[in-house]
């Protein structure tokens, strides 16, 4: 049966930009991890400009049925999957870098521009975006604007929010807000343009985005460290910190669960350091001058070890061994193969809490189930910890394992999405990490934005 939104969609778009909800294809029903609960889904509309999804958004508004923004669809949350009798609107057309602007170090880019494009695009100017995450090849940047994706470098560049200085949104009603900012300052009234980020599709459609851009950084220097505990840790991100000037751009922290999966050789990646120490730490800085950065960093590991916070460090010695250092931190890409179908957390603590909360955590999960296994790491610098873990053979048991981890960060104050998002998976849990006054705030925008509940309805706030 055609859905009359479908109609209306399809005579004011077209054949090229409309497609039946059951012509759809399969890839469009979820994201990296989460599958559509239906498969009922009214249209996908792919537009190629903003005024088109202004055209789809009115008429979807009209007619009373949600609307599901889909960027590159590697959210690992459920935030972009269908919601049952919605539109989708994919950004897969709305593709291209529009304008460097070298004097004001920004670029301004369609919402469905893939984020390895616009690296390249500042790189090719000599400049440099600085936000990256393993998915840069397929993830769109109106996607990670509206998760506020984190990634390797917030340390040192902030999270997306502080990387966004302008947008262009379509409203719930079809309306274009172009605010297409180029100016860091600019305090002429309240920040929309912050409303948006991080909202995940459920306040607006990012169409069009100026981003702000950094220097191409030219000295690269990272080490891998061994320690004894997790306190040495935090003593040596507040050694970085102070003996590198600044120049800290990943502080990754690796448990031995995590390095014994690097040390296994089905793992591909040669350990730098020997297993069997207590905490494991990747430092890495970007700077200007690479023969003054090199010796900064050479002085900062050589203190670190003269005072026995570091019992072991490697320091690379090329480019080509900055990469290997990464592979080991990226292994985490790799735990279908070496951990199995593994449930994956994204918390956040706070940074002097985090050694007591992986210990804490981990033995509430094997008291529940004494073969677990675990892998925790994570961006400590930025009090984001990762945690992925099988329990059992087979499916894993989510919700006794959701309610066993969130409690947790509750008891420990913490959140329970650092920089993944709430989506669909989450939400159950919101309140374990938003007071109910910040909920009902939410509540109230979102309705001030959107009163008939169209956009991404269900997503982040149970209905
Ligand atoms: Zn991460």
């Amino acid at each position: 049966m055609t859905a009359p939104v479908f109609t209306a969609l399809h005579q004011a778009l077209g054949d090229d930009i409309v497609v039946a909800g059951d012509a759809i294809e399969g890839r469009y029903l979820g994201d990296w991890v989460v599958r559509a609960e239906t498969t009922r889904v009214a249209a996908l509309v792919r537009p190629r400009s903003t005024e088109d999804v202004s055209a789809a958004v009115r008429i979807c508004h009209a007619h009373g049925v949600p609307v599901v923004a889909q960027g590159g669809l590697t959210g690992l949350v459920g935030g972009a999957a269908p919601v049952d009798g919605c539109v989708l609107v994919s950004f897969e057309r709305m593709t291209g870098v529009e304008e460097v602007d070298r004097a004001a170090s920004t670029l301004t880019a369609q919402a469905g521009t893939p984020l390895q494009v616009i690296q390249d695009a500042a790189a090719a100017e000599g400049l440099f975006f600085p936000l990256d995450l393993g998915a840069r090849g397929s993830c769109q940047i109106g996607g990670n604007i509206a998760t506020n994706a984190g990634g390797n470098r917030v340390i040192r560049y902030g999270m997306t929010r502080d990387l966004v200085l302008g947008l262009e949104v379509v409203l719930a009603d079809g309306t274009i807000v172009t605010s297409l900012n180029k100016l860091i300052k600019n305090n002429a009234g309240p920040d929309l343009r912050q409303l948006f980020v991080g909202s995940e599709g459920t306040l607006g459609l990012i169409t069009r985005v100026v981003l702000r851009l950094h220097p191409q950084p030219r000295s690269q220097a990272a080490a891998l460290c061994a320690l004894e505990r997790y306190e040495q840790v935090v003593a040596l991100l507040a050694h970085a910190r102070a003996s590198l000037g600044g120049t800290l751009s990943a502080f990754e922290v690796l448990w031995p669960d995590f390095y014994a999966l690097v040390a296994q050789p089905e793992s591909g990646v040669a350990p730098p350091v020997a297993a069997g120490a207590g905490m494991y730490a990747l430092v890495e800085a970007l700077g200007a001058d690479a023969v003054a950065d090199r010796a900064a960093f050479e002085r900062m590991l050589a203190g670190a070890l003269d005072t026995g916070l570091v019992t072991e460090g490697v320091m690379a010695q090329s480019p080509s061994e900055v990469r290997d250092l990464w592979r080991v931190r990226d292994l985490s890409g790799e735990f279908p193969r070496l951990l199995g179908a593994s449930v994956g957390y994204d918390l956040g603590i706070p940074i002097g809490d985090i050694g007591r909360f992986v210990d804490a955590c981990g033995r509430a999960l094997r008291e529940r189930w004494p073969a677990a296994k675990t892998a925790f790491f994570g961006h400590i610098g930025d009090s984001n910890l990762h945690l992925n873990l099988v329990v059992q053979d087979g499916a894993q048991p989510q919700a006794e394992l959701d309610a066993i981890v969130y409690g947790l960060v509750r008891e420990w104050r913490g959140t329970i999405s650092a920089e993944h998002g709430i989506g669909l998976l989450k939400r159950p849990y919101l309140g374990h990490t938003r007071t109910a006054e910040e909920i009902v705030l939410f509540r109230a925008i979102k309705h001030a934005l959107d009163p008939k509940g169209i956009l991404n309805p269900g997503k982040i706030l149970e209905e």
